[in-house]
């Protein structure tokens, strides 16, 4: 069953934000949306683009009569943005927000939510390296999941609604306590993008050493590192700042880990080594597998002769 809101308010309109706005003109799932951002560029460029039909920057004006209020701004401006919508919130609203962390969203929104909304987090694990309302497309969420981490006393029914709405989107559903989520995004997601800019980093610090080399073969492994160290300096540095617990405990199993290989290296322990690379490159199969990616090599991109035909 679909599900349809009078009034959707989009606070923010990157990625996230004009991604949602595209898929709720689609599929039909407001009758007015009302799309807040906080400067007069990204609102103009969002007007051109005809993400919806009102724009404002103020998010308090935005949230008026909004049935559905989605907050997609970087984490740290998560309490700002609560203070600043709370007074106008409608009565009944169900307030949700789309950050890759979520304890420090609940803590920074929860206590400025009254107590006639119905504030669910959420964090829809879709995206990439591109931000601003140009970066977002229809059909960003179809096959992925979205994790809510609901607060004590969450009603069940405001919860489905908010299901079926990105049920209907494409996306899957799941539910979890937000320490756990944090923990489980520390490992998939923040990991990553800070090996990531920690080795693209690297490499422009060799400078004068390396550099044409490093764009020349870049293709040998690290072109696949810059596109998640081309990820938004602010919204990361965000993610880093509010998940820094799990964050640190992950960056410390991996130093670890990385320390294993190493020495490993060093005594020529080749078995070991061997016996960590069978173990990742199964991983990868088990990706693929569960229709995360797609099992085209090299991660599906062209190749010369495939241009010509
Ligand atoms: P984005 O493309 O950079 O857009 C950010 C939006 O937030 C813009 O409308 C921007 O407004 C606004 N904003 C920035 N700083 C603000 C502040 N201090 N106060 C109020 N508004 C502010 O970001 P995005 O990629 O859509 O990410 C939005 C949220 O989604 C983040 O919390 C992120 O963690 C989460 N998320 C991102 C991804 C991803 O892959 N990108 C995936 C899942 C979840 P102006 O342009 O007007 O300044």
């Amino acid at each position: 069953m679909t599900v349809q809101f009078d009034r959707i308010a989009l606070i923010g309109i990157g990625l996230i934000g004009s991604s949602l706005a595209h898929d709720i003109k689609r599929l039909g799932l407001a009758k007015e949306v009302v799309i807040a951002t906080r400067s007069a560029e990204t609102l103009k460029r969002a007007e051109e683009l005809q993400l919806g039909d009102r724009y404002t920057t103020s998010s308090a004006e935005a949230v008026k009569d909004a049935d559905l209020v989605i907050v997609s701004v970087p984490v740290g401006a998560s309490e700002s943005v609560a203070k600043e919508i709370a007074g106008s919130l409608k009565p009944g609203a169900i307030v949700t927000d789309v950050g890759s962390t979520k304890a420090s969203v609940i803590a920074q929104m929860q206590p400025h939510m009254p107590e006639n909304v119905h504030f669910i987090p959420g964090h829809p694990l879709a995206g990439t390296e591109k931000s601003g309302p140009d970066a977002g497309f229809p059909g960003l969420f179809e096959g992925r999941w979205c994790i809510f981490t609901p607060l004590e006393n969450t009603d069940e029914r405001a919860l489905k609604t908010l299901g079926r709405f990105w049920e209907t989107l494409g996306s899957k559903i799941d539910v979890m306590d937000p320490a756990h989520h944090d923990k489980v995004l520390a490992i998939v997601s923040h990991l990553p993008h800070l090996i990531a800019y920690n080795i693209v980093g690297t490499a422009d610090d060799l400078g004068t050493v390396t550099e044409s080399e490093v764009i020349k073969y870049s293709a040998s492994g690290f072109r696949d590192f810059t596109r998640l160290a081309a990820s938004d300096p602010t919204m990361w540095r965000d993610i880093c700042l509010h998940n820094k617990d799990a964050i640190l405990e992950m960056l410390a199993r991996f130093s670890e880990d990385l320390a294993y290989l190493q020495r490993a290296i060093r005594w020529g322990e080749g078995d070991k080594i061997f016996d960590l690379f069978t173990r990742t490159r199964a991983i990868r199969r088990s990706i693929i597998e569960a229709g995360q990616d797609v099992d085209a090599p090299d991660f599906g991109r062209p190749h010369t002769l495939d241009k010509k035909v």
